[in-house]
Parts: structure tokens; sequence; C-alpha cells
């Protein structure tokens, strides 16, 4: 099914997947993606030996269903508006392999640094994909207002966040959202508080430290200005703490590490029971996705029998690879790496320091000898690329490809 410019206007409703694009999809996104040699490891336990290099893949890892339904999407777009431009908002995913997949499909970017066309200049005939991570409520308008095409993959497990959120706003609570200020999926979130209950407020806090500094304010007050300072550019437009903290609601981005969100949920309601008496002012809703928190499960098992070192692949921004990174480097030496070619040499290794947030290069980072490698890759992360690390890491310790790869 291919949709021209004239039977495509104005915008309707087009189920992309249908049994007939789907099997092109799939048989594209496979040959994109896919890698035989994963699957065969994932099959037989995770675990293989060779030579004297034991490589021990967590339970799980790489694409979620989140991210391969908006693949699947952006692919069935792509087949189905074949002659119609295609844009998508930002980045579909934080993994900059499939962004140059995508783009190579003539899929050009809306938004951030590989930014190729402007909203303003959309017109009806244009096909938008919002990426899985939504969009803010304003992009959603912008587009609508000229008449785009919406191919919307935002997963439902962000859906979910939003919903609760707009109850808060709706109630006239405040989000105190757990993630990342400058995160799409956080953004998105923050916005729908907003355009919610006659535009509630939302604070968006990044880590413990912060949540301490709220809470010491919960418990105190304190210095309004330097409280608006710290949180610039991660609260609601005239967001006031001496009036917009009465009644707060926890939500969290869905990919963050579900050890911290917790301590984050606990400090909040500790410092507004103390302050009220009571817990009434006070409610949460865990949003850690399932396909986070089973890739962070399955990375605490891997570690619960330590191998020498772990190499974790993915994205540099994406949220829930780094927090895996920050699981395994409390434990043992990790490097978290974009793909194969960061395996330079046995001496060499580039990584990201997920704490000076920048790629390093570590030495010695392959010890002679038998050794075991954990692997564990992000929620964005194609299984291709794994296989590639894998073949890289053999290649270096001169030891043949398996037959299947
Ligand atoms: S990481 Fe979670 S919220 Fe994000 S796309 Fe995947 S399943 Fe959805």
């Amino acid at each position: 099914m291919v949709l021209s410019m004239r039977a495509a206007l104005p915008p309707q409703r087009v189920n992309l997947r249908t049994p007939e694009v789907m099997l092109e999809v799939q048989a594209a996104v496979e040959s994109h993606y896919h890698s035989p040699m994963v699957e065969h490891l994932r099959a037989s336990g995770g675990v293989a030996t060779f030579g004297d290099v034991t490589v021990r893949l967590a339970k799980q890892f790489g694409f979620c269903y989140g991210v391969e339904r908006a693949i699947d999407l952006a692919y069935a777009a792509r087949k189905v508006f074949a002659e119609r431009n295609l844009y998508l908002v930002g980045e579909i995913i934080h993994n900059p392999e499939v962004n140059a997949q995508l783009a190579a499909m003539g899929i050009c970017t809306l938004a951030g640094p590989c930014q190729l066309a402007d909203i303003d200049k959309l017109s009806p005939e244009d096909v938008v994909i919002v990426p899985a991570f939504g969009a803010e409520v304003a992009v959603h308008e912008r587009i609508k207002a000229r008449g785009c095409q919406i191919v919307d993959t935002t997963c439902g497990d962000v859906m979910s966040v939003w919903k609760r959120v707009r109850q808060y706003a709706n109630d006239g609570v405040t989000s105190i959202i757990h993630g990342k200020s400058d995160h799409e999926e956080t953004r998105a979130t923050s916005s729908r508080a907003r355009s919610a209950g006659g535009g509630g407020h939302y604070l968006v806090v990044y880590d413990l430290a912060e949540t301490e500094y709220l809470c010491h304010y919960l418990r105190q007050g304190g210095d309004r200005a330097a409280f608006l300072d710290k949180f610039r550019g991660a609260c609601s437009e005239g967001f006031d703490p001496d009036r917009h903290l009465g009644k707060v609601g926890v939500a969290n981005q869905t990919t963050m590490l579900r050890s911290e969100t917790e301590e984050v949920q606990q400090r909040i309601r500790a410092a507004v029971t103390a302050r009220d008496g009571s817990e009434a002012n006070f409610r949460v809703f865990d949003t850690i996705c399932g396909a986070t928190q089973e890739r962070q499960d399955a990375l605490l098992d891997l570690l619960a029998r330590p191998p020498d070192l772990m190499l974790v692949v993915g994205g540099y921004n994406s949220s829930n690879t780094t927090h895996l990174a920050d699981l395994a480097q409390e434990k043992l030496p990790t490097y978290f790496v974009l793909n194969a070619d960061c395996l330079e040499s046995p001496q060499h290794i580039r990584h990201f320091d997920t704490r000076m947030r920048r790629e390093v290069t570590a030495g010695d980072w392959l010890p002679a000898g038998p050794i075991s490698v954990g692997i564990t890759a992000g929620a964005s992360c194609p299984s291709n690329l794994i296989e590639d690390v894998i073949l890289r890491l053999l290649k270096l310790r001169e030891i043949s490809a398996p037959e299947q790869a």
C-alpha cells in the first residue's frame, strides 16, 4: 500500500501496520538490526566460550517493545507514504546508528543537533513521526496546526506517566518528576502537567542531591531565589516553591534507576510527613517501565556472579543505558561503548564516563589469559551492534569468529 499525496489529504487515520506492510517492514528491520549470533547466544542461555574468552550476556538486553514498535511504525510510514516528505521530531530513539539509518531512508529531523527542517515550514502534504519518548504538547500543536499527517509512536508506558501527571494537575497537585529535565521524555511529560488542570506545576529532580535540597525546603522552607536558581529550567513557568509545594505527587522518567527512584519517593514522602504530620499531601506512582526494570534486574542477576569486566553497549545519550553502566561500575571494571570501533586495541578502549559525561580512553582494559566478559545493552541498542562488539572483542584476542556470525 502506497498513499500518494493527493489520496492522503487531509490528515486521516491510516492503519500502517497491515499484514502486507508489516511483512516488508519486518524483513527490512531484520536486515538492518538483527543478529543471528546474538539470537543463538540468547537461545543457549547467554553464555558461550570462544578460545579463552567467555561471553556472558544479560538475560534481558537491547531493543525494548516500545523501541521495536517505534521503529516498525517509522519503517511502515516510509513504505505507506512513499511519495510524501517524511519528518521526525528529534531522534526516534537514542542510538546514532538507528537514527542514521532513518536519515538514509529520507526521514528528516525537525529538532536536536541533526535538525534539517523547521516545523513552521511544513505543509499538509508532509508526514511527521513522533518518537517513542513522545513530544511536548506545544510541538504537537504546532505540527497539527500545519495540517500534517502525524504518525505517533509514543510508547504506552510514557503515556501512562502523562496520565499520572495530568491527574496530579487536575487535583491541584504539583508533579515532582524524577528525571533529566532536558530529556525528550521528561520535557514531554512536564508539558502534560502544564496543559492539564488549568496549568499545573512541576519540578524535575535529577538525583538524590537535588532531592535532598528539595526535602530540606519542604521541611524548613529556605531561600526562594536560591531554590529557583538551582532549579532553573527544571520547573514550570511561574513555579513558586513557597506556594506550589503544598501538595506534591511523584512520578518518574520511565528509564531511571529503580533503586534511586525508590529513594527519591521515600525521601519526599518523609519530608512531607515531617512537615504536615501526615501523608495526606503526598502522592506517588512508580512509572519505571517494565523494559527498564527487566534490563536492570537481569544485569543485577549477572553481577551476582561477576565477570572480569563488563561491556555496556548503547548511545551515550541513552538514559536507560547510562543507568545500566552506573549499576555495573559499582561492582567491576565497566566500559560503556557506543559500538565496536570503541574497542581500539587490547590496550585502548574508548568509553563514556557517566560521571564526567564525556567519552574517555582507558588503557590496559583487556587482561591476558582466560577472561569472562559480561555484556548488556540499553533498550535502544540493536542486536547487530552487540554482535559487532563481541566479534571485535574476539578479534582483539585473535580468536576466530564463530560459525553462525
Ligand atoms: S524504554 Fe520503556 S518507556 Fe521507553 S520505549 Fe522502551 S518500553 Fe517504552
